[in-house]
């Protein structure tokens, strides 16, 4: 399996390019800043993508989506709780003064215990409500896309729109905390880590 993490400015949220090695078909997870970089990077690695997953619907997840879509032409995919958060008008494209396009509908709603088959890779969605109500994490082959649900050493924010932290830690201690120890989480900010270490030294686990 190929996992590229691209670290997008200005929010410093990772972008996922994922790839089956034998297929050559992919996925790009949370498309949030510099399109540019993103379909290069696909372009480099000879992937054709099949779909885009928004792990919720925040702006710096999403920023880039109308232009990789369209540069893709591949589905775009989110939790249904979390859809209407693509069309409502975001306060970071205000706040920051950047000048953003709006992100096109999804084509897919998704809830928990949907299956993504790409190529001969194969993930299962897990809801995890918490940081955002629609929020979701990818899982499947040894590996979990936990959005801004659980960062190495770190939890999502819970003081946003639709937040909660009771939900946070539930979503957490009931979704992601049963996974194997050797499950490598890629987060939604920072570098990677696995549920074993997060389980053992995430200050917010303890
Ligand atoms: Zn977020
Ligand atoms: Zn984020």
């Amino acid at each position: 399996m190929i996992i590229e993490r691209l670290e997008l400015l200005p929010f410093a949220s990772n972008c996922y390019i994922v790839g089956a090695e034998s297929s050559k078909e992919g996925m790009i997870i949370d498309p949030g800043a510099e399109a540019d970089r993103i379909l290069k990077r696909v372009e480099d690695l000879g992937l054709k993508i099949r779909l885009i997953v928004l792990t919720h619907g925040h702006m710096d997840h999403v920023g880039a989506l109308k232009e990789v879509k369209e540069a893709t032409a591949a589905e775009v995919a989110i939790h249904a709780d979390d859809a209407r958060s693509l069309q409502a008008r975001n306060p970071f494209g205000t706040v920051f003064g950047l000048s953003r396009q709006a992100p096109p509908p999804p084509d897919r709603l998704l809830k928990g215990g949907d299956s993504i088959d790409i190529g001969e890779l194969h993930f299962l969605v897990l809801h995890t409500p918490g940081h955002t109500p629609g929020g979701l994490c990818l899982m499947g082959e040894g590996v979990v896309f936990s959005g801004d649900t659980l960062f190495n050493f770190g939890i999502g924010r819970t003081d946003m729109p639709g937040g909660s932290y009771s939900q946070l830690m539930d979503s957490i201690h009931t979704k992601l905390m049963v996974l194997p120890d050797n499950t490598v989480v890629y987060s939604g900010h920072g570098p990677e880590t696995t549920i074993g270490t997060e389980r053992q030294w995430n200050p917010f686990l303890q």
